[in-house]
């Protein structure tokens, strides 16, 4: 995807700050880190969200879930983490290219959801 900014950041022509990389997902830190550690996580091929996956993306969602624990720990969470996918309108996502936010560090991030009245 031409105009997508998390495809420009995989093909180096956005700047970005990389933890990790291989053959299926890249990792770089959030430019507006909500805790000590925030990672985005995404696939290296555009995917628009977990709304638009099917089985043949199955190799790519399983390194995203195998490798995250790692680059948490290797990026100051190391007892622990979370990780979270916002997807379309209701999930709130604001970047139209899937990816794992990985948080944490060395306090708990805290309560999962705030209860809508
Ligand atoms: P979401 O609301 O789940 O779509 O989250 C998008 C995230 O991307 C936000 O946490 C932004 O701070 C982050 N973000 C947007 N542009 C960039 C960028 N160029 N480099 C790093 N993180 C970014
Ligand atoms: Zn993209």
């Amino acid at each position: 995807m031409s105009d997508c900014i998390f495809c420009k950041i995989v093909a180096g022509e956005i700047p970005s700050k990389k933890v990790f990389e291989d053959d299926l997902v890249y990792a770089f830190h959030d430019i507006h880190p909500l805790r000590p550690t925030h990672i985005l996580l995404i696939p290296k091929r555009h995917i628009t969200s977990l709304a638009h996956v099917g089985v043949e993306d199955e190799p790519v969602l399983g390194r995203m879930l195998a490798v995250a624990h790692e680059i948490a720990a290797k990026n100051g969470s190391v007892d622990g983490f979370r990780a979270i996918i916002n997807t379309g309108r209701i999930g709130g996502q604001e970047v139209p290219h899937l990816h794992l936010h990985i948080v944490g560090g060395g306090q708990p991030v805290g309560p999962m959801l705030t209860k809508v009245q």
